[in-house]
């Protein structure tokens, strides 16, 4: 019999890599579909070749490699080249960023609930896994989410979203893959934080639990939670400092020290909210928070560097300029230093059901 590879100290030396201090992750990992209601809005034909040069744009920039310790892709980005021929992965590995992969298949609504969800892309997963390790991924993600409001989530919906994260970073870990461990608590409807709050507390606890039953190395896998705010429709806006204590208070009460690092989403914030909002925790007690709390944000780093852009090659300094201005204050907020004040887009980027 062949034993298995244990990937043991390379998963954990990976794990800390992405998350040490000053460095965070670019999440590029938009499906074709979801690429293509950005592209809608700057008015650019949602091709291959156009999404191949929009990352090209994106992994290119000059400095990214000082502040960005880990990119997402998309299989199709794993596969794609630069102009000059250079493979996406091989061009990251050579700037010292990790190449990770998206490798759910989107959601499903789960029978019998309120339209809650489950994530599909569990059968054939550890050959996949195989797959995009021998093409240079060293991470992996998987986006579940959950619901808040009319009696949601429900019970089936959190044992579903717990078992599914923790059975997929299982899979990930045996073949070599970091798992970034996402579960997304969705800011639709006007709920307060308060009960943000207690959503996030009750979905943590069992996702961390079932890290544990299914006996993952906690040491190298990476966590990508919601912050704790209020809802996105909510009249009651909280400032950044109410909401950096509300969400490490939670993650405290639930979120186990031997995980390295938080990766926060940005769930449809501002670019500039969302640095604040990061800056804000790390400015907090450090004996209150023992993990790395670091972005791994799509939106929030990306929604000035496509407008800047606009599909004009002649654009493409410009938006690299965008996308390594916000890199650069990501990784400030990291370190709890940033000072405000970095160009940025103001406007919420928030979307009802956002899927990904
Ligand atoms: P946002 O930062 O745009 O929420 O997306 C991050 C991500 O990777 C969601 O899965």
């Amino acid at each position: 019999m062949v034993e298995a590879k244990n990937f043991r100290d390379e998963l954990i030396a990976n794990a800390r890599a992405i998350v040490r201090p000053g460095y965070g992750i670019l999440a590029a990992d938009e499906s074709t579909g979801t690429i293509g209601q950005r592209f809608a809005k700057i008015d650019v034909e949602n091709t291959e070749e156009n999404r191949r040069a929009y990352r090209e744009l994106l992994f290119t920039t000059e400095g990214l490699e000082k502040h960005i310790s880990g990119v997402i892709l998309f299989e199709e980005t794993l596969g794609q080249k630069t102009t000059d021929g250079v493979l996406f992965p091989e061009l990251l590995q050579s700037k010292g960023i990790i190449p990770g992969i998206k490798v759910d298949k989107g959601l499903v609504i789960i029978p019998g609930t309120n339209e809650e969800n489950a994530t599909t892309g569990l059968d054939g997963l550890a050959e996949r896994c195989q797959k995009y390790y021998s093409q240079g991924a060293r991470f992996a993600k998987w986006r579940a989410v959950v619901k808040i409001g009319n009696g949601r989530p429900s019970l089936a919906a959190i044992i579903e979203t717990a078992h599914t994260l923790a059975r997929y970073a299982a899979i990930c870990q045996a073949n070599g893959l970091v798992p970034i461990v996402e579960p997304e608590i969705l800011t639709d409807g006007d709920h307060s934080i308060e009960v943000c709050a207690e959503v996030s507390e009750r979905v943590f606890r069992q996702c961390v639990q079932a890290l544990q039953e299914q006996k993952l190395l906690l040491e190298g896998l990476l966590l990508k939670p919601n912050m704790v705010t209020q809802g996105a429709t909510s009249t009651d806006k909280k400032s950044a400092a109410e909401i950096a204590w509300y969400t490490v208070r939670t993650l405290s009460r639930t979120i186990v020290p031997a995980i390295p690092g938080i990766t926060f989403l940005s769930g449809g914030q501002s670019e500039e909210e969302a640095t604040l909002n990061l800056n804000e925790m790390n400015k907090l007690d450090s004996k209150i928070r023992p993990w790395a709390l670091s972005f791994s944000y799509g939106r929030a780093l990306q929604s000035s560097t496509l407008k800047a852009w606009s599909g004009k090659p002649e654009n493409v300094k410009a938006a690299q300029e965008a996308l390594l201005t916000r890199a650069r204050a990501n990784s400030e907020a990291t370190l709890g230093s940033y000072a405000g004040g970095a160009a940025g887009d103001s406007a919420s980027q928030y979307v009802a059901n956002y899927s990904y």
